[in-house]
């Protein structure tokens, strides 16, 4: 629709944030609101940004640098959190670029970034993502070797922040969504990156830091 309106929808994402922290006795400001921008131009993006929005989610290296140093130059504060698959190769220019990485999968990847943080000096927050529906087709930990790939994270110096996920599609989220708390807390781990347009509301409920919203904010991607 030619009056689809980003900052009515971002009202309508903070409102469904707070409804559901609400239901679950949190606080709504402990969930971060990552508008997610991959295939958007800067001028979809503008608004979001005017109206006092700050993080952005990018699946794409390549696409992120593209746009985001001239925004980022131009609206102070904004805090860029990469969600799509990362290749080892380009893991040194996914840390100078972003604030944050939910994509750490795998040890080859792990060592590629704990290098080139070191190289860099520069340290941004991971998130340990997990194939939580033991998917052959994506990506994230295999489940069994999660624990030696948060071990193997520390070892190199990654911050681990947290545990990401993407749920099984047509499934009900919630018990995925259970299982990732469950296992960010016997790892003792506070970020639970999970959520995104459609489950919004069962993610926050359930224990989510970090919401990873595009279609709701952004309307149909083409
Ligand atoms: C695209 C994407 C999202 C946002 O999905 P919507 O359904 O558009 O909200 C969230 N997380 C990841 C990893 C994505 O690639």
């Amino acid at each position: 629709m030619s009056s689809y309106d980003p900052t009515t929808a971002l009202a309508a994402v903070r409102q469904q944030i707070q409804h559901a922290a609400g239901l679950a006795r949190r606080k709504a400001e402990d969930v971060t609101l990552i508008a997610v921008s991959k295939t958007q131009d800067a001028t979809a993006i503008q608004p979001l940004l005017e109206v006092g929005q700050r993080h952005f989610g990018e699946n794409r290296v390549q696409e992120a640098a593209g746009k985001w140093p001239a925004l980022a130059k131009a609206y102070p504060g904004v805090v860029l959190h990469l969600i799509g698959q990362l290749q080892s190769n380009k893991a040194e220019e996914a840390v100078a670029l972003f604030d944050s990485i939910h994509s750490v999968d795998r040890p080859s990847l792990v060592t590629a970034l704990g290098k080139a943080m070191d190289r860099l000096d520069k340290r941004p927050d991971c998130f340990v993502q997990v194939n939580i529906g033991d998917e052959p087709q994506k990506g994230g930990c295999p489940i069994a070797e999660l624990p030696a790939l948060i071990t193997l994270a520390h070892e190199v110096g990654l911050p681990v922040a947290g545990l990401m996920a993407i749920p099984p599609a047509d499934l009900e989220p919630a018990p995925y969504f259970a299982l990732l708390a469950a296992m960010a807390r016997d790892h003792g781990l506070a970020g639970l990156s999970m959520g995104m347009s459609s489950d919004v509301e069962t993610a926050v409920t359930i224990g989510a830091t970090h919401v990873r919203v595009g279609t709701a904010l952004f309307g149909a991607r083409a």
